[in-house]
């Protein structure tokens, strides 16, 4: 995985299951650009919200 912005790499990757919907969340260690990956693709920050919101 290959940072979008910068082209570095090297991305910390965190896994987690929110509503049941497998993500990824990957920073990129030189510029901090963030990403939330679904196995649909990308998802935008507001829609993990959205979906943290309806577990709780
Ligand atoms: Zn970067």
């Amino acid at each position: 995985m290959q940072c979008r912005r910068c082209a570095k790499p090297k991305m910390v990757e965190i896994r987690m299951t929110v509503s049941d919907v497998d993500l990824r969340f990957l920073r990129c260690v030189r510029c901090e650009a963030q990403h939330w990956l679904s196995p649909d693709g990308e998802v935008p920050l507001r829609a993990v919200l959205d979906l943290a919101r309806v577990t709780r």
